[in-house]
């Protein structure tokens, strides 16, 4: 679904991403975990095109997205991403919020835009928000929301920023729970995550990054029982 060749990213003089090279498969469940500042959000980032890749191949599907005749917008469609901070637009209710890229990107009629939004509320438990400002919710409402309007694209994969880092920590099962919910429909996902005992549970793989490279790609019971790298011993035994 995902394929990434031999990825770099730099910022001006700062090398983040210095050659990640990787395949996430369909249906695959990824964990992303690593100290701060290893480049995992730029990892992710790239993955979606939210950051230019400096050199390096990545393919979504059979689309290459660093091909420079590839429509980016396109592609960005497939890959729903979800950040720590939700990015919710504040002026519009969670219904529109839910209806507003489907309605003006994918041409989609209102109603069957409604229709849809409100089936992925209540997936995610919010059916009685609808009408609701972005305000009036909790942190992990607001999450909850930010998963739904990501679906409502119909994505192919969904990417996640430490989705519950910014949460109160009653919080943070409502979301993880969602989270767990699509991963067992199938959907692709990647997870940049401190939550160490969902990644274990839920996820397929872990990477491990860093300084910008893969260190690690494991079971979540490899990594947890025997991490390879001295560099992953040292990052667990801080986060254990
Ligand atoms: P992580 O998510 O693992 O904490 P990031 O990918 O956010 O790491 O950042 C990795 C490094 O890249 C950090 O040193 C950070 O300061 C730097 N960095 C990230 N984004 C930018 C940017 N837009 N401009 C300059 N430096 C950046
Ligand atoms: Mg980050």
């Amino acid at each position: 679904m995902i394929k990434v060749q031999d990825l770099y990213k730099s910022f001006g003089e700062t090398e983040v991403l210095k050659g990640i090279t990787t395949e996430i498969k369909e249906g695959s469940v990824v964990a992303v975990i690593g100290p701060s500042g290893s480049g995992k959000s730029t990892f992710l980032r790239c993955l979606n095109y939210l950051e230019e890749p400096t050199s390096g191949r990545i393919w979504i599907g059979d689309d290459e997205l660093t091909d420079p005749n590839t429509n980016k917008m396109k592609i960005r469609q497939k890959v729903g991403m979800v950040f720590q901070h939700f990015h919710l637009f504040p002026h519009k209710t969670v219904l529109e919020n839910l209806t507003y890229a489907p309605i003006t990107v994918k041409g989609i009629a209102k109603k069957e835009a409604e229709e849809i939004a409100m089936s992925l509320l209540k997936k995610v438990g919010l059916v009685e928000k609808a009408e609701a400002y972005p305000n009036r919710l909790s942190g992990g409402q607001k999450q909850r929301v930010a998963i739904a309007r990501a679906l409502a694209m119909e994505p192919k994969a969904m990417l996640f920023d430490e989705p519950t880092s910014a949460l109160d920590p009653e919080m943070v099962k409502e979301v993880l729970d969602v989270m767990k919910d699509l991963s067992n429909t199938g959907m692709t996902m990647v997870i940049v995550t401190h939550e160490m005992g969902f990644a274990r549970e839920a996820a397929d793989r872990i990477l491990f990054l860093d300084g910008g490279k893969i260190v690690e790609d494991a079971s979540p019971k490899e990594f947890f029982t025997s991490p390879a790298s001295e560099r992953a011993k040292e990052f667990l035994k801080k986060v254990l």
